[in-house]
């Protein structure tokens, strides 16, 4: 498992376009992009533009509310546009015991197959 961290990371570069990924949304506050290891059918990020020391969910602040209530709302945007209709599942990793291996905020959509109950 990573080791948390502060500093920049792989994200930084695909929002500044610096490394390819395949964006799926973009808007001037989240960008949504397929993750390079898909663990389903449908296995998409969605990452806040701007990570102001989000680097995790347990490092929210009460300034960060409104962005992390905007990427859910753009994770249901994405699992419409990529027709989800049946259902879908969202994670967010935390910290080494949740596996958590990118420090920039994401929550992770998953889609396109049944999803099991309880996650391993
Ligand atoms: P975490 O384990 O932190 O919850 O999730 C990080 C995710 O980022 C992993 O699912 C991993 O496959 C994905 N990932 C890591 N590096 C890259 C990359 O360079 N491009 C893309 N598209 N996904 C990445």
């Amino acid at each position: 498992a990573a080791v948390p961290s502060d500093g920049p990371t792989i994200f930084d570069k695909i929002i500044k376009k610096e490394i390819p990924a395949t964006v799926v949304y973009e808007d001037d506050k989240a960008l949504a992009f397929r993750d390079i290891n898909p663990q389903a059918p449908t296995h998409i990020l969605i990452i806040p533009k701007v990570k102001d020391g989000l680097t995790g969910l347990s490092k929210a602040e009460e300034r960060h509310v409104e962005i992390l209530g905007y990427l859910l709302y753009v994770a249901k945007l994405v699992a419409k546009q990529e027709g989800l209709d049946d259902g879908f599942r969202t994670v967010i990793n935390d910290g080494p015991d949740g596996c958590q291996s990118v420090y920039h905020l994401h929550i992770h959509l998953l889609g396109g197959r049944q999803m099991n109950w309880p996650p391993g």
